[in-house]
C-alpha cells in the first residue's frame, strides 16, 4: 500500500486531497496546525492519522517526517498543500510581519517538506512531490502581490527540484489553482466573489475536490512522463 503524506490536510484543498487519496486506497497522513477537531475527526473518519506540525518549523517538519517513515517505512506521495493568505491589500500596506510569516509558511514550509522527505525517496529511487501553487503565481495578482510572489516561487521550485530528482526517479509538479471555494476566500464580499466568478469561462468558482482529482492523477502511474510542469486548475482562466 503506498502512502501518501498531506501537509495542510485539515481542511480545504488539504482535506480533499487527503479523502481522495485515501479513497484510492493510500495511507494518507494528514498534517494541521491549528485544527486539531477538525484534522482528528477527518483522520478518524477515513482511517487515517493526524499529525500537527508548523511547517515552516523545520524540527517539527522532522517530526512529522520521521513518525511517517517510522509508521509506514516509505513516502510515496508528498503534497505540500498548507499555504496561508493576506486579505486582498496593497503591497505598501503589507507589514514585514505579514510578508516574513507568507514566506517561512509558504515557501520555506515547501523547502522544509521536501528536504525532510527526499532523502528516503531517493533510497527508494521512487517518489512523487506535488507543490500547491496557485494562478496567482502565473499571471501575478494586484493586492496578492507577496502571496502570488510565494506561489510563483513555488513554480520555480519546482522545475528546479523536478531536474534535480529525475535522475533518482522522483517527479516533482506543481498545481496551480484558480478560484477554490474555501475558508481561504471567506473574507471576500458577494460582489468580489461574482466578479472573480464572472471572469471564469466554466462560470463557476472550483471546489477543492477539482484539485484533489489533479493531484491524485499526477500522483499516478498514468502520470509517469510527467514531472517539472504546472498543472492549472482554474475553470480556463487563460
Ligand atoms: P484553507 O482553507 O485556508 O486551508 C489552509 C490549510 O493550510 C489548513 O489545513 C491549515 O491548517 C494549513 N496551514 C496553514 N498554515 C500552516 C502551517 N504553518 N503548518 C501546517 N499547516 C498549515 O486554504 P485552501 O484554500 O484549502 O488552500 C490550500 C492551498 O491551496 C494553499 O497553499 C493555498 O495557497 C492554495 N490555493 C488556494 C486557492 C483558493 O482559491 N482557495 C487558490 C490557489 C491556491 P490549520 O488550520 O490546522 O492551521
Amino acid at each position: 500500500m503506498k502512502t501518501a503524506l498531506i501537509t495542510g490536510a485539515s481542511r480545504g484543498i488539504g482535506e480533499q486531497i487527503a479523502r481522495a487519496f485515501s479513497a484510492n486506497g493510500y495511507n494518507v497522513v494528514i498534517n494541521y496546525n491549528k485544527s486539531r477537531e477538525r484534522a482528528l475527526s477527518i483522520a478518524n473518519e477515513i482511517g487515517a492519522d493526524a499529525f500537527k506540525a508548523d511547517v515552516g518549523d523545520f524540527k517539527q517538519v522532522n517530526e512529522l517526517v520521521d513518525f511517517t517513515l517510522q509508521k509506514y517505512k516509505r513516502i510515496d506521495v508528498l503534497v505540500n498543500n498548507a499555504g496561508i493568505a493576506l486579505k486582498q491589500m496593497l503591497m505598501q500596506d503589507v507589514t514585514e510581519e505579514e510578508f516574513d510569516e507568507l514566506v517561512r509558511v509558504n515557501l520555506k514550509g515547501t523547502f522544509n517538506c521536501c528536504k525532510c522527505v527526499i532523502p528516503s525517496m531517493v533510497s527508494n529511487k521512487k517518489g512523487n512531490i506535488i507543490n500547491i501553487s496557485s494562478i496567482w503565481g502565473q499571471t501575478g495578482g494586484s493586492c496578492e502581490v507577496v502571496y502570488s510572489m510565494t506561489k510563483a516561487g513555488i513554480i520555480g521550485f519546482t522545475r528546479s527540484l523536478a531536474c534535480e530528482l529525475a535522475p533518482s526517479g522522483i517527479r516533482v509538479n506543481a498545481i496551480a489553482p484558480g478560484f477554490i471555494n474555501t475558508e481561504m476566500n471567506g473574507h471576500l464580499s458577494e460582489s468580489d466573489r461574482a466578479e472573480f466568478i464572472s471572469q471564469i469561462p466554466l462560470m463557476r468558482a472550483g471546489c477543492a475536490e477539482d484539485v484533489a482529482n489533479a493531484a491524485l492523477f499526477l500522483a499516478g502511474d498514468r502520470a509517469d512522463y510527467i514531472t517539472g510542469q504546472v498543472i492549472s486548475v482554474n475553470g480556463g482562466l487563460y
